[in-house]
C-alpha cells in the first residue's frame, strides 16, 4: 500500500510538472505573435546540413515527414526586419523550401542580448554560427508518425548504437558508458511512444491515433526501455534543477510583454514546484563520474561519441525527424553540459553559461520525456488488461 501511495504520490509530481511544462512549451519563449490568434512556438534549427558520414539516402516523400518554416508574419517581433512590421498577417502558410526565410540577421544579436554565444561541447553544430538557421514553428509541425522507415531509419539508430553507444553489458560497472547508453535508448523509447501516440491510423480517412500496439511492440514490452525513458527524464530534471538559478534570471524577451511574463512566472513555477524534488530520487550522483585516473580521458570519448550522434542528426531522410531529432539531442546535450561541463563539476570550473537556443530545446526536451511518461502510465492499465485477456 505504502508503495502504491507512493506511486500515486510519483505520479500525481510527474503530472503537475507536465502540466507547467505543455503551457510553458505552448506559450512561446522564443517567439511572439499578436496578429494570428494562433499561437506560434518557433524554434531556431539549422535543417539542411549534409551528413558527414555518407551520400544523402533519399529524403522521405511522405507528405508527413516535410517540415513548414515559419511564416514571416510568425517571426518573434524583434527578429523581423523594419520593412515586415507592416505586412498583412497571412493565415498559416508553410513556406517549405524557402530555407534562407526573410529573416535579418543582424537583429539576432539584439533579439538575443543576455544570452551567451558559446559552443557546446557535447553537439557538433557550431552554436556561436546561426546564419543557416532557419526558424520553424513547432507547434504546426508536431512529432508523430511520418511513416518514415526501412534501411534509412534503421541505419541511424544502427550506428548510434553500434558505434557509438553499444549496450554495456551485465557486469560493466563504468556508469559513464552505462549513462550514455541508457540516455539515448530513453529518448528513443521516447520517439517510439510519440510516434504510436499519433499515429496515422487510416490514410484514405487521415484518421490519426494511439496505435497501442506498435507502443507495446517498441517499448513497452521491453522494461529496460521503459527504465531507461524514465532514467532520461530524470536525467534532464537534474539538469533543469542544477541551473535554476540561471534559467531563473534568463532573458526571456520575446517582444510581447504579456507572453514574457507568463513565460518567466512558468519557469518559475517549474523550478519551484515542491513535487520536483519529492516526487523525483536522483538518477546518479554526478559528482561521482568522471573520477580516477581515466576520468578526463573518459570523458573526452564520451563526449566525442555524443557529438557523433549529434552529427549523425544529419543524416536523417525525413525533415520533421530530423527537426526533433536535432533538438531533443540538442537538449540532450544542453543537459549533458549543464551536469557534466560547469561550475560545480569536478573537472570543470567555468560558469554555466546558456544560448537561448539550449534553453529551448532542454525545455522541449523535458516536455517530450513528460508527456512520453504521461502515455505510458495512462496506456499501461488498458495494456495490462489486454494481455490478461490473451
Ligand atoms: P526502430 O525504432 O528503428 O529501432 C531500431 C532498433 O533499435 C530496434 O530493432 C531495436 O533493436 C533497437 N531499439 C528500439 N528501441 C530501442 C530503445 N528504446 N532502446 C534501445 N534499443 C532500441 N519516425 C516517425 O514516424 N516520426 C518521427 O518523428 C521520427 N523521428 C525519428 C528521429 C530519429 C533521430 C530517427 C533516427 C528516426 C526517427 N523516426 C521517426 C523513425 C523511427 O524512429 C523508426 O526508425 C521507424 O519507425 C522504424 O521503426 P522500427 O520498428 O524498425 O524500429
Amino acid at each position: 500500500k505504502n508503495e502504491e501511495e507512493r506511486g500515486g504520490k510519483r505520479r500525481w509530481g510527474w503530472a503537475a510538472i507536465g502540466a507547467v511544462l505543455m503551457v510553458l512549451v505552448a506559450i512561446s519563449i522564443t517567439s511572439k505573435y499578436t496578429k494570428n490568434p494562433n499561437s506560434c512556438q518557433c524554434a531556431q534549427v539549422k535543417l539542411w546540413c549534409d551528413c558527414p558520414f555518407w551520400p544523402d539516402d533519399g529524403m522521405c516523400k511522405l507528405r508527413d515527414c516535410s517540415v513548414c518554416e515559419c511564416p514571416e508574419t510568425e517571426f518573434p517581433e524583434l527578429f523581423k526586419k523594419p520593412s515586415q512590421y507592416a505586412l498583412p498577417s497571412d493565415d498559416l502558410k508553410c513556406q517549405e523550401g524557402k530555407p534562407e526565410a526573410a529573416v535579418d540577421r543582424t537583429l539576432d544579436s539584439k533579439a538575443f542580448r543576455g544570452w551567451m554565444e558559446v559552443d557546446n561541447p557535447w553537439t557538433n553544430d557550431d552554436e556561436t554560427d546561426n546564419s543557416e538557421m532557419t526558424y520553424v514553428n513547432l507547434l504546426l509541425n508536431p512529432e508523430r508518425y511520418t511513416g518514415y522507415t526501412g534501411p534509412s531509419a534503421r541505419r541511424i539508430w544502427d550506428a548510434v548504437y553500434s558505434e557509438n553507444c553499444p549496450q554495456y553489458a551485465s557486469g560493466e560497472s563504468c556508469q559513464e558508458k552505462k549513462v550514455l547508453y541508457k540516455l539515448i535508448s530513453g529518448l528513443h523509447s521516447s520517439i517510439s511512444i510519440h510516434i504510436a501516440s499519433d499515429y496515422l491510423l487510416d490514410e484514405a480517412k487521415s484518421l490519426w491515433g494511439k496505435n497501442l500496439d506498435l507502443m507495446y511492440d517498441r517499448v513497452l514490452r521491453y522494461p529496460d526501455r521503459v527504465r531507461n525513458l524514465y532514467f532520461t527524464y530524470l536525467f534532464v530534471l537534474r539538469a533543469v534543477t542544477k541551473a535554476k538559478n540561471y534559467l531563473e534570471q534568463a532573458e526571456y524577451e520575446t517582444g510581447n510583454h504579456d507572453e514574457d511574463l507568463k513565460a518567466q512566472s512558468l519557469i518559475r513555477q517549474l523550478l519551484y514546484n515542491p513535487k520536483l524534488q519529492a516526487a523525483c530520487p536522483l538518477p546518479f550522483d554526478e559528482a561521482k563520474l568522471w573520477q580516477g585516473q581515466s576520468g578526463p580521458e573518459l570523458k573526452q570519448q564520451i563526449q566525442k561519441q555524443f557529438r557523433n550522434i549529434s552529427a549523425l542528426m544529419d543524416c536523417v531522410g525525413c525533415e520533421k525527424c530530423r527537426l526533433w531529432g536535432k533538438l531533443q539531442v540538442l537538449g540532450l546535450g544542453t543537459a549533458l553540459k549543464i551536469l557534466f561541463s560547469v561550475d560545480g563539476h569536478s573537472q570543470s570550473n567555468q560558469p554555466l553559461q546558456l544560448q537561448r537556443n539550449e534553453v529551448i530545446a532542454l525545455v522541449n526536451l523535458l516536455n517530450r520525456l513528460s508527456e512520453s511518461i504521461k502515455f505510458v502510465q495512462e496506456v499501461s492499465p488498458s495494456i495490462e488488461k489486454k494481455m490478461d485477456g490473451l
